[in-house]
């Protein structure tokens, strides 16, 4: 199933290009706290698979998707967990910009990037105003975890994955000579992790590990590699980052960006495209405001 968050956080089974809306089938109580719509309808998936899919196979009128604005499909999640440097030639490709200095993300674990920074296919990307840093972005495959759990067995780990989807970790990149800011910082400026058009649920994609994982800039081809070539894989990062911190439904889990990182200006358009997860693009403007503290 393809599931969207569109418009006022309402929540769609997606069928091509249409969708159907379900948000009448969640409580009431949910109106409250829209956003959280969807960490709600992932902890009590069981309960509410068979209703969705009876509504959106008969009785919900479609709406195009073209004619709403698509949210982040999981646009609160209580983390974002990021894999740093997970295919080894993106590795090679970061040289001076790198502190890791070769470590993977086996030796280095798990960042974390601030849930705020989401958005939705329907977004744009924001880069600070007049700014001369460099931008770059990196084409991930987005885990969105289901059931929760602490100290989670890598054999174990993937009967927690909900879904998939596509997510670009925005990061200001670290030029030689200048300050090194906490990753954290780099990566959580507002609308640096884009993430969408939809979550697919992961019995559409038995396989994770072999996606192809493309991004362009413009109609140019920048990243193209597969996840097969991920250094530590999903059910290893799982077991890794639930040995730290319990996961929680609709937790997000960025895996890591192959090689072909570049950067981003100001009237780029950029795409993201995951075999069998999908593909969305993304406009890349500058804030409207001048920040106090300039990057
Ligand atoms: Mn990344």
């Amino acid at each position: 199933m393809k599931l969207a968050v569109f418009d006022d956080y309402r929540i769609g089974v997606v069928d091509e290009r249409v969708l159907r809306d379900v948000t009448g089938l969640l409580p009431k109580e949910l109106d409250l706290f829209p956003a959280q719509r969807m960490n709600w309808l992932i902890a009590n998936w069981a309960d509410y698979e068979g209703r969705i899919l009876e509504r959106a196979s008969n009785g919900a009128a479609t709406i195009a998707v073209a004619a709403v604005t698509l949210l982040a499909p999981n646009p609160a999640p209580p983390h974002i967990f990021a894999a740093p440097a997970n295919y080894r030639k993106h590795l090679n490709e970061l040289g001076a910009r790198s502190v890791s200095k070769g470590r993977t993300a086996r030796e280095q674990g798990f960042f974390l990037k601030a849930p705020g920074s989401i958005v939705g296919a329907g977004a744009r990307i924001e880069l600070p105003r007049d700014s001369l840093r460099r931008f770059d972005h990196e084409s991930e495959l987005a885990v969105i975890v289901g059931r929760g759990g602490r100290n989670i067995h890598r054999d174990d780990a993937m009967k927690h994955v909900f879904g998939y989807s596509c997510l670009i970790d925005g990061t200001m990149r670290i030029e030689p000579g200048s300050g090194e800011e906490e990753r954290t910082m780099r990566k959580s400026f507002a609308s640096f992790t884009p993430l969408g058009p939809y979550l697919v649920t992961a019995d559409e994609v038995p396989e994770p590990h072999g996606l192809r994982n493309r991004l362009s800039v413009n109609g140019e081809t920048r990243q193209d590699a597969n996840t097969v070539d991920m250094i530590v894989g999903i059910a290893e990062l799982i077991e890794l980052i639930s040995s730290v911190l319990p996961l929680s439904p609709g937790d997000v889990i960025a895996t890591g960006t192959p090689e072909g990182v570049g950067p981003l200006n100001v009237g780029d358009e950029v795409t993201i495209e995951i075999e069998r997860v999908g593909r969305m693009s993304l406009a890349v403007h500058q804030t409207d405001a001048v920040s106090p503290r300039p990057f």
